[in-house]
C-alpha cells in the first residue's frame, strides 16, 4: 500500500478515529525511536563509568568496531574510550573524546553511573 493510499483512507475517516490513530502514530514512532537508541548504543559501546559535568555526560566506553574479522567481533573491545554527549535541540549529540578526559573537565562528585538513554 502506498503512502498516497493510506492518506486517502485517513482522509475519509472522522475525528474520533482521526485522534485514535494520532495517539497510535505518536505511540508507535516513540516505541521505534526508543528501539533504535536501544540498539545503537548498547551493541556498539559498552559503557564502564559515566560522568555528568555542567554541560555534558562524559562516558567511558568499550566499543565494537563492527568489522566481522577484528578482534572486537569475539569479545576483545576496542578502547576503553571516552566520549561526550550532551543534549542540543531536543536531540542527543556525541563525541569522541579520546583515552583521557579534557584537563578543563571537572568530574561532580555526586554523579553515579546512568543508564544509557
Ligand atoms: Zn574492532
Amino acid at each position: 500500500m502506498k503512502l498516497r493510499d493510506i492518506k486517502q483512507s485517513i482522509g475519509a475517516l472522522g475525528v474520533k478515529d482521526l485522534v485514535r490513530l494520532d495517539a497510535w502514530l505518536h505511540n508507535l514512532l516513540e516505541v521505534r525511536r526508543a528501539d533504535k537508541r536501544v540498539r545503537g548504543a548498547t551493541k556498539q559501546h559498552e559503557v564502564l563509568q559515566s560522568h555528568r559535568t555542567a554541560r555534558k555526560t562524559y562516558r567511558l566506553e568499550l566499543v565494537r568496531c563492527g568489522k566481522g574479522s577484528c578482534k572486537c567481533a569475539e569479545g576483545k573491545l576496542h578502547g576503553p574510550y571516552w566520549y561526550a554527549y550532551w543534549s542540543e535541540g531536543g536531540r542527543t549529540k556525541s563525541q569522541y573524546v579520546g583515552k583521557r578526559l579534557p584537563k578543563g573537565v571537572k568530574i561532580a562528585r555526586d554523579v553515579s553511573a546512568r543508564g544509557v538513554r
